[in-house]
Protein backbone atom coordinates (compact mmCIF):
# COMPACT_ATOMS: atom_id res chain seq x y z
CA UNK A 1 0.00 0.00 0.00
CA UNK A 2 2.77 2.17 0.04
CA UNK A 3 3.31 5.03 -2.63
CA UNK A 4 -0.56 5.52 -2.59
CA UNK A 5 -1.20 8.71 -1.65
CA UNK A 6 -5.23 10.36 -0.75
CA UNK A 7 -6.73 13.02 0.54
CA UNK A 8 -9.42 13.15 3.25
CA UNK A 9 -11.35 16.75 3.62
CA UNK A 10 -13.24 16.49 6.91
CA UNK A 11 -11.42 15.09 10.16
CA UNK A 12 -15.00 14.85 12.00
CA UNK A 13 -15.48 11.34 13.19
CA UNK A 14 -16.46 9.43 9.58
CA UNK A 15 -13.26 11.49 8.37
CA UNK A 16 -10.72 10.86 10.98
CA UNK A 17 -11.82 6.63 10.85
CA UNK A 18 -11.25 6.34 6.86
CA UNK A 19 -8.20 8.46 7.49
CA UNK A 20 -6.67 6.45 10.56
CA UNK A 21 -7.99 2.95 8.86
CA UNK A 22 -6.32 3.50 5.31
CA UNK A 23 -2.92 5.20 7.31
CA UNK A 24 -2.70 2.04 9.47
CA UNK A 25 -1.81 0.06 6.07
CA UNK A 26 0.88 2.73 5.33
CA UNK A 27 -1.26 4.86 3.08
CA UNK A 28 -0.22 7.93 2.74
CA UNK A 29 -2.79 10.74 4.03
CA UNK A 30 -3.73 14.40 3.44
CA UNK A 31 -6.08 15.57 6.35
CA UNK A 32 -7.71 18.83 5.26
CA UNK A 33 -9.37 19.87 8.06
CA UNK A 34 -11.65 23.80 8.41
CA UNK A 35 -11.36 24.04 12.58
CA UNK A 36 -8.55 23.69 15.02
CA UNK A 37 -9.19 20.17 16.74
CA UNK A 38 -8.81 20.66 20.54
CA UNK A 39 -9.14 17.99 22.26
CA UNK A 40 -11.86 18.04 24.98
CA UNK A 41 -10.52 18.68 28.46
CA UNK A 42 -10.72 15.24 30.61
CA UNK A 43 -13.12 16.32 33.36
CA UNK A 44 -15.03 19.09 31.32
CA UNK A 45 -18.61 18.79 31.41
CA UNK A 46 -20.56 16.36 28.79
CA UNK A 47 -20.96 17.72 25.13
CA UNK A 48 -24.19 17.78 24.09
CA UNK A 49 -23.31 16.10 20.95
CA UNK A 50 -23.52 12.81 21.73
CA UNK A 51 -23.90 9.36 19.82
CA UNK A 52 -25.01 6.01 20.15
CA UNK A 53 -22.31 3.68 18.93
CA UNK A 54 -23.84 -0.03 18.10
CA UNK A 55 -21.28 -3.01 17.99
CA UNK A 56 -20.67 -2.87 14.53
CA UNK A 57 -19.19 0.32 15.31
CA UNK A 58 -17.43 -0.29 18.34
CA UNK A 59 -15.46 -3.04 16.33
CA UNK A 60 -14.46 -0.97 13.55
CA UNK A 61 -13.32 1.38 16.43
CA UNK A 62 -11.35 -1.40 17.88
CA UNK A 63 -10.03 -2.45 14.63
CA UNK A 64 -8.43 1.20 14.45
CA UNK A 65 -6.93 0.70 17.60
CA UNK A 66 -8.53 3.26 19.56
CA UNK A 67 -11.81 1.77 21.27
CA UNK A 68 -9.69 1.62 24.49
CA UNK A 69 -8.37 4.71 24.37
CA UNK A 70 -11.91 6.21 25.04
CA UNK A 71 -12.21 7.07 28.72
CA UNK A 72 -13.99 4.89 30.85
CA UNK A 73 -16.05 7.41 33.00
CA UNK A 74 -17.19 9.29 30.04
CA UNK A 75 -18.75 5.42 28.30
CA UNK A 76 -22.36 4.38 28.79
CA UNK A 77 -23.10 0.51 28.01
CA UNK A 78 -26.74 -0.26 27.56
CA UNK A 79 -28.37 -3.26 27.81
CA UNK A 80 -31.98 -2.55 27.45
CA UNK A 81 -33.89 -0.08 24.93
CA UNK A 82 -37.65 0.29 25.60
CA UNK A 83 -39.87 2.26 23.70
CA UNK A 84 -43.76 2.71 23.40
CA UNK A 85 -46.35 5.33 22.27
CA UNK A 86 -47.75 7.49 24.96
CA UNK A 87 -50.34 5.58 27.22
CA UNK A 88 -49.87 1.75 25.49
CA UNK A 89 -47.73 -1.40 26.35
CA UNK A 90 -44.00 -0.89 25.81
CA UNK A 91 -41.69 -2.67 23.78
CA UNK A 92 -38.02 -3.99 25.70
CA UNK A 93 -34.98 -4.92 23.57
CA UNK A 94 -32.59 -6.24 26.22
CA UNK A 95 -29.46 -7.27 25.63
CA UNK A 96 -29.13 -11.28 27.52
CA UNK A 97 -32.23 -12.11 24.92
CA UNK A 98 -29.31 -12.30 22.31
CA UNK A 99 -26.80 -13.22 24.56
CA UNK A 100 -24.68 -9.95 24.25
CA UNK A 101 -22.85 -7.87 27.01
CA UNK A 102 -24.55 -4.51 25.82
CA UNK A 103 -26.67 -3.61 22.49
CA UNK A 104 -24.48 -0.08 22.28
CA UNK A 105 -22.70 2.39 24.22
CA UNK A 106 -23.21 6.29 24.33
CA UNK A 107 -20.25 8.16 23.97
CA UNK A 108 -19.85 12.26 23.00
CA UNK A 109 -18.91 13.01 19.40
CA UNK A 110 -15.84 15.14 20.35
CA UNK A 111 -14.25 12.23 22.50
CA UNK A 112 -14.51 9.81 20.09
CA UNK A 113 -12.88 12.26 17.33
CA UNK A 114 -9.67 13.27 19.73
CA UNK A 115 -8.99 9.39 20.51
CA UNK A 116 -8.86 9.31 16.27
CA UNK A 117 -6.80 12.25 15.81
CA UNK A 118 -4.75 11.82 18.71
CA UNK A 119 -3.94 8.40 16.94
CA UNK A 120 -3.56 9.69 13.53
CA UNK A 121 -1.29 12.48 15.04
CA UNK A 122 1.65 9.81 16.04
CA UNK A 123 1.34 8.16 12.16
CA UNK A 124 4.06 9.35 10.03
CA UNK A 125 2.44 8.93 6.39
CA UNK A 126 -0.43 11.25 7.92
CA UNK A 127 0.29 15.15 7.01
CA UNK A 128 -1.96 17.52 8.64
CA UNK A 129 -3.77 20.56 7.02
CA UNK A 130 -5.87 22.04 9.96
CA UNK A 131 -7.73 25.58 9.66
CA UNK A 132 -7.89 24.68 5.97
CA UNK A 133 -10.48 24.36 3.28
CA UNK A 134 -10.66 23.60 -0.54
CA UNK A 135 -10.63 26.29 -2.86
CA UNK A 136 -10.92 24.57 -5.68
CA UNK A 137 -10.55 21.02 -7.42
CA UNK A 138 -9.09 19.50 -10.82
CA UNK A 139 -10.70 16.12 -11.22
CA UNK A 140 -10.37 13.39 -13.41
CA UNK A 141 -10.82 10.11 -13.38
CA UNK A 142 -7.48 9.26 -12.93
CA UNK A 143 -6.28 11.58 -10.14
CA UNK A 144 -7.38 14.64 -7.99
CA UNK A 145 -5.50 17.89 -7.32
CA UNK A 146 -6.99 20.43 -4.43
CA UNK A 147 -5.83 23.68 -4.11
CA UNK A 148 -6.36 25.08 -0.67
CA UNK A 149 -7.12 28.50 0.87
CA UNK A 150 -3.35 29.37 1.25
CA UNK A 151 -2.96 28.33 -2.22
CA UNK A 152 -1.07 24.68 -1.23
CA UNK A 153 -1.80 22.38 -3.89
CA UNK A 154 -2.01 18.81 -2.85
CA UNK A 155 -2.04 16.05 -5.95
CA UNK A 156 -3.56 12.15 -5.10
CA UNK A 157 -5.34 9.66 -6.45
CA UNK A 158 -8.51 9.17 -4.19
CA UNK A 159 -10.22 12.34 -2.52
CA UNK A 160 -12.42 10.88 0.62
CA UNK A 161 -15.18 13.80 1.39
CA UNK A 162 -16.12 13.37 4.91
CA UNK A 163 -17.43 17.22 5.18
CA UNK A 164 -20.45 17.08 6.79
CA UNK A 165 -24.31 17.53 5.64
CA UNK A 166 -23.35 20.91 4.01
CA UNK A 167 -20.34 19.50 2.10
CA UNK A 168 -18.48 22.09 0.47
CA UNK A 169 -16.88 19.49 -1.45
CA UNK A 170 -20.26 17.88 -2.81
CA UNK A 171 -21.03 21.49 -4.03
CA UNK A 172 -17.66 21.86 -5.89
CA UNK A 173 -17.87 18.92 -7.33
CA UNK A 174 -21.48 20.04 -8.28
CA UNK A 175 -23.26 16.94 -7.24
CA UNK A 176 -27.15 17.41 -6.61
CA UNK A 177 -28.71 16.11 -3.71
CA UNK A 178 -32.44 15.55 -3.02
CA UNK A 179 -33.78 16.63 0.59
CA UNK A 180 -36.46 17.57 2.58
CA UNK A 181 -37.06 19.36 5.76
CA UNK A 182 -39.16 17.71 8.65
CA UNK A 183 -40.34 20.89 10.33
CA UNK A 184 -39.02 20.06 13.28
CA UNK A 185 -36.24 20.62 15.48
CA UNK A 186 -34.88 18.28 17.63
CA UNK A 187 -33.62 19.84 21.47
CA UNK A 188 -30.63 18.42 22.95
CA UNK A 189 -30.25 18.41 27.01
CA UNK A 190 -27.63 17.28 29.11
CA UNK A 191 -28.96 16.30 32.74
CA UNK A 192 -27.29 15.67 36.23
CA UNK A 193 -29.83 12.84 38.00
CA UNK A 194 -29.69 12.35 41.53
CA UNK A 195 -29.91 8.14 40.62
CA UNK A 196 -26.42 6.03 39.51
CA UNK A 197 -25.41 5.27 36.49
CA UNK A 198 -28.45 3.96 33.83
CA UNK A 199 -28.57 1.02 31.70
CA UNK A 200 -31.09 1.64 29.31
CA UNK A 201 -32.09 4.04 26.72
CA UNK A 202 -36.17 4.83 26.05
CA UNK A 203 -38.16 6.70 23.73
CA UNK A 204 -41.63 7.61 23.96
CA UNK A 205 -43.44 8.53 20.67
CA UNK A 206 -45.89 11.03 20.53
CA UNK A 207 -48.14 13.30 17.99
CA UNK A 208 -45.64 16.05 18.29
CA UNK A 209 -42.83 14.12 17.78
CA UNK A 210 -40.81 11.15 20.07
CA UNK A 211 -38.92 12.44 23.79
CA UNK A 212 -36.23 10.36 24.21
CA UNK A 213 -33.63 9.43 27.58
CA UNK A 214 -29.93 8.38 26.47
CA UNK A 215 -27.77 7.52 29.83
CA UNK A 216 -24.44 9.12 30.07
CA UNK A 217 -21.69 7.74 32.36
CA UNK A 218 -21.96 7.95 36.00
CA UNK A 219 -25.16 9.74 37.06
CA UNK A 220 -25.53 11.89 33.92
CA UNK A 221 -27.86 11.68 30.66
CA UNK A 222 -29.11 13.25 27.98
CA UNK A 223 -32.96 14.19 26.72
CA UNK A 224 -33.85 14.38 23.14
CA UNK A 225 -37.55 16.16 22.20
CA UNK A 226 -38.28 16.73 18.72
CA UNK A 227 -41.16 19.41 18.16
CA UNK A 228 -41.78 22.07 15.97
CA UNK A 229 -39.35 24.95 15.94
CA UNK A 230 -41.93 27.69 17.33
CA UNK A 231 -41.64 25.72 20.22
CA UNK A 232 -37.83 24.38 20.59
CA UNK A 233 -37.44 28.17 19.90
CA UNK A 234 -39.65 29.44 23.13
CA UNK A 235 -37.75 26.20 24.71
CA UNK A 236 -34.46 27.61 23.98
CA UNK A 237 -35.06 30.86 25.09
CA UNK A 238 -36.23 29.68 29.07
CA UNK A 239 -33.43 29.49 31.74
CA UNK A 240 -31.86 26.25 32.70
CA UNK A 241 -34.21 26.01 35.89
CA UNK A 242 -36.96 26.98 34.21
CA UNK A 243 -36.54 24.75 31.34
CA UNK A 244 -36.22 21.93 34.02
CA UNK A 245 -40.18 22.96 34.99
CA UNK A 246 -40.93 22.46 31.84
CA UNK A 247 -39.33 19.17 31.22
CA UNK A 248 -41.26 17.72 34.68
CA UNK A 249 -44.46 19.18 33.10
CA UNK A 250 -44.30 18.30 29.43
CA UNK A 251 -41.51 15.83 28.59
CA UNK A 252 -42.34 12.26 29.11
CA UNK A 253 -42.16 10.79 32.61
CA UNK A 254 -39.24 10.66 34.61
CA UNK A 255 -38.59 8.83 37.62
CA UNK A 256 -35.55 10.72 39.04
CA UNK A 257 -34.50 14.34 39.99
CA UNK A 258 -32.36 16.56 37.88
CA UNK A 259 -30.56 19.51 37.30
CA UNK A 260 -29.84 21.36 33.20
CA UNK A 261 -26.60 21.32 32.93
CA UNK A 262 -26.95 22.47 29.12
CA UNK A 263 -28.99 23.01 25.98
CA UNK A 264 -28.87 23.09 22.39
CA UNK A 265 -31.24 22.76 19.29
CA UNK A 266 -30.76 20.93 15.91
CA UNK A 267 -32.87 20.89 12.52
CA UNK A 268 -34.19 17.73 11.20
CA UNK A 269 -33.36 17.63 7.34
CA UNK A 270 -32.88 14.37 5.24
CA UNK A 271 -30.88 14.67 2.36
CA UNK A 272 -29.42 12.18 -0.08
CA UNK A 273 -26.85 12.58 -2.96
CA UNK A 274 -27.53 11.84 -6.42
CA UNK A 275 -24.45 9.85 -6.64
CA UNK A 276 -21.79 9.16 -4.10
CA UNK A 277 -18.55 9.94 -6.24
CA UNK A 278 -17.61 11.75 -9.33
CA UNK A 279 -14.23 11.57 -11.01
CA UNK A 280 -11.86 10.45 -8.70
CA UNK A 281 -13.24 11.71 -5.64
CA UNK A 282 -16.16 10.15 -3.16
CA UNK A 283 -18.49 10.67 -0.38
CA UNK A 284 -18.94 9.31 2.95
CA UNK A 285 -21.18 9.80 6.14
CA UNK A 286 -22.78 13.08 6.49
CA UNK A 287 -21.53 14.46 3.20
CA UNK A 288 -23.81 11.57 1.08
CA UNK A 289 -26.71 11.24 3.56
CA UNK A 290 -28.29 12.71 6.57
CA UNK A 291 -30.93 10.47 8.46
CA UNK A 292 -33.49 11.92 10.80
CA UNK A 293 -31.96 10.97 14.29
CA UNK A 294 -34.68 9.45 16.03
CA UNK A 295 -32.80 5.70 16.06
CA UNK A 296 -29.24 7.09 16.16
CA UNK A 297 -28.39 5.38 12.76
CA UNK A 298 -26.06 8.59 11.79
CA UNK A 299 -22.54 8.28 12.47
CA UNK A 300 -23.18 4.15 12.66
CA UNK A 301 -24.35 4.91 8.94
CA UNK A 302 -21.02 6.67 8.44
CA UNK A 303 -18.67 4.08 10.02
CA UNK A 304 -20.63 1.60 7.06
CA UNK A 305 -19.44 3.73 4.33
CA UNK A 306 -16.17 3.94 5.63
CA UNK A 307 -15.66 -0.34 6.02
CA UNK A 308 -16.92 -0.82 2.68
CA UNK A 309 -15.00 1.54 0.69
CA UNK A 310 -11.91 0.93 3.03
CA UNK A 311 -12.30 -3.20 2.48
CA UNK A 312 -12.82 -2.10 -1.59
CA UNK A 313 -9.41 0.13 -1.17
CA UNK A 314 -7.72 -2.71 0.22
CA UNK A 315 -8.97 -5.99 -1.02
CA UNK A 316 -9.60 -4.89 -4.62
CA UNK A 317 -6.46 -2.78 -5.14
CA UNK A 318 -5.92 -4.19 -8.74
CA UNK A 319 -9.18 -3.29 -10.11
CA UNK A 320 -9.48 0.69 -11.62
CA UNK A 321 -10.77 3.61 -9.38
CA UNK A 322 -14.13 4.04 -11.61
CA UNK A 323 -14.79 0.28 -10.71
CA UNK A 324 -14.04 0.16 -7.33
CA UNK A 325 -16.17 3.82 -6.86
CA UNK A 326 -19.15 2.21 -8.99
CA UNK A 327 -18.98 -1.00 -6.56
CA UNK A 328 -18.44 1.18 -3.50
CA UNK A 329 -21.79 3.49 -4.58
CA UNK A 330 -23.54 0.21 -5.56
CA UNK A 331 -23.25 -1.54 -1.85
CA UNK A 332 -24.04 1.51 0.34
CA UNK A 333 -26.48 3.95 -1.59
CA UNK A 334 -29.64 1.34 -1.54
CA UNK A 335 -28.98 0.85 2.08
CA UNK A 336 -28.51 3.77 2.93
CA UNK A 337 -31.83 5.05 1.24
CA UNK A 338 -33.82 1.52 3.02
CA UNK A 339 -32.43 2.82 6.66
CA UNK A 340 -33.60 6.80 5.59
CA UNK A 341 -36.72 5.73 4.31
CA UNK A 342 -37.40 3.08 7.06
CA UNK A 343 -36.70 5.79 9.55
CA UNK A 344 -38.85 8.56 7.87
CA UNK A 345 -41.72 6.00 7.33
CA UNK A 346 -41.36 4.98 11.27
CA UNK A 347 -41.68 8.44 12.02
CA UNK A 348 -44.83 9.75 9.93
CA UNK A 349 -46.73 6.19 11.36
CA UNK A 350 -45.45 7.57 15.15
CA UNK A 351 -46.81 11.15 14.85
CA UNK A 352 -50.19 10.05 12.98
CA UNK A 353 -53.19 10.87 15.10
CA UNK A 354 -55.30 9.04 12.51
CA UNK A 355 -57.77 6.44 14.89
CA UNK A 356 -57.02 3.44 12.72
CA UNK A 357 -53.08 4.28 12.06
CA UNK A 358 -53.21 4.51 15.72
CA UNK A 359 -54.78 1.13 16.71
CA UNK A 360 -52.62 -0.10 14.26
CA UNK A 361 -49.37 1.32 15.64
CA UNK A 362 -50.86 -0.34 19.21
CA UNK A 363 -51.29 -3.61 18.09
CA UNK A 364 -48.15 -3.49 16.19
CA UNK A 365 -45.76 -2.91 19.27
CA UNK A 366 -48.00 -4.88 21.37
CA UNK A 367 -47.30 -8.04 18.81
CA UNK A 368 -43.96 -6.91 18.12
CA UNK A 369 -43.00 -7.26 22.45
CA UNK A 370 -44.51 -11.10 22.06
CA UNK A 371 -42.36 -12.03 19.19
CA UNK A 372 -39.43 -13.40 20.00
CA UNK A 373 -37.04 -14.30 16.94
CA UNK A 374 -38.20 -11.49 14.84
CA UNK A 375 -37.63 -8.84 17.60
CA UNK A 376 -34.39 -10.44 18.18
CA UNK A 377 -34.06 -10.25 14.47
CA UNK A 378 -34.63 -6.37 14.64
CA UNK A 379 -32.42 -6.17 16.84
CA UNK A 380 -29.74 -7.63 15.51
CA UNK A 381 -30.16 -5.46 12.84
CA UNK A 382 -30.03 -2.19 14.22
CA UNK A 383 -26.72 -2.67 15.75
CA UNK A 384 -25.19 -4.34 12.98
CA UNK A 385 -24.31 -7.85 13.89
C1 LIG B 1 -29.59 15.93 17.12
C2 LIG B 1 -28.77 14.83 16.52
C3 LIG B 1 -28.59 13.64 17.22
C4 LIG B 1 -27.85 12.58 16.67
N1 LIG B 1 -27.71 11.42 17.35
C5 LIG B 1 -27.04 10.37 16.78
C6 LIG B 1 -26.91 9.10 17.45
O1 LIG B 1 -27.36 8.88 18.58
N2 LIG B 1 -26.24 8.08 16.80
C7 LIG B 1 -25.72 8.26 15.55
O2 LIG B 1 -25.16 7.29 14.98
N3 LIG B 1 -25.81 9.45 14.91
C8 LIG B 1 -26.46 10.50 15.49
N4 LIG B 1 -26.55 11.69 14.82
C9 LIG B 1 -25.89 11.85 13.53
C10 LIG B 1 -24.38 12.02 13.69
O3 LIG B 1 -24.10 13.06 14.61
C11 LIG B 1 -23.78 12.35 12.33
O4 LIG B 1 -24.21 11.39 11.39
C12 LIG B 1 -22.24 12.30 12.39
O5 LIG B 1 -21.74 13.24 13.32
C13 LIG B 1 -21.67 12.61 11.02
O6 LIG B 1 -20.27 12.53 11.07
P1 LIG B 1 -19.41 13.09 9.84
O7 LIG B 1 -18.00 12.89 10.26
O8 LIG B 1 -19.90 12.52 8.56
O9 LIG B 1 -19.77 14.65 9.77
P2 LIG B 1 -19.46 15.80 10.83
O10 LIG B 1 -19.54 15.31 12.22
O11 LIG B 1 -20.34 16.94 10.44
O12 LIG B 1 -17.93 16.19 10.55
C14 LIG B 1 -17.55 16.94 9.44
C15 LIG B 1 -16.15 17.48 9.67
O13 LIG B 1 -15.72 18.17 8.50
C16 LIG B 1 -15.25 19.46 8.84
N5 LIG B 1 -15.53 20.34 7.69
C17 LIG B 1 -16.72 20.87 7.34
N6 LIG B 1 -16.59 21.57 6.20
C18 LIG B 1 -15.29 21.49 5.84
C19 LIG B 1 -14.53 22.02 4.76
N7 LIG B 1 -15.09 22.78 3.82
N8 LIG B 1 -13.21 21.73 4.70
C20 LIG B 1 -12.61 20.95 5.64
N9 LIG B 1 -13.29 20.43 6.69
C21 LIG B 1 -14.60 20.69 6.79
C22 LIG B 1 -16.00 19.85 10.11
O14 LIG B 1 -15.32 20.83 10.85
C23 LIG B 1 -16.08 18.50 10.82
O15 LIG B 1 -14.93 18.24 11.59
C24 LIG B 1 -27.28 12.74 15.37
C25 LIG B 1 -27.46 13.94 14.66
C26 LIG B 1 -28.20 14.97 15.23
C27 LIG B 1 -28.42 16.26 14.43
Amino acid sequence: MQHREMIVIGGGMVGALSALLLANQGIIIHLVEKTPCIPPLASGAFDLRVSAFSAQSKHLLELAGVWQSLPQNRLCAYQRLQTWEKGSQKLTFDSQEIGIDALGYIAENSRVQAVLWQALKKCPNVTFYENREVKRIINTDKSVLVCLDNEQQIEAELLIACDGANSAIRQLLDIGITAWDYRQECMLVTIKTDCPQQNITWQEFRETGPCAFLPLAQNNGSLVWYHNPQKISHLKSLSNAQLKEVIKNEFAHLDFDFEVVDKGAFPLTRRHAQSYFKGSCVLLGDAAHTINPLAGQGVNLGFKDVECLVDLLLECSDLPMQILLKRYQWQRKPANLLMQSAMDVFYKVSKSDLGPVRLIRRSVLGLAQKSGPLKNKVMKYAMGL
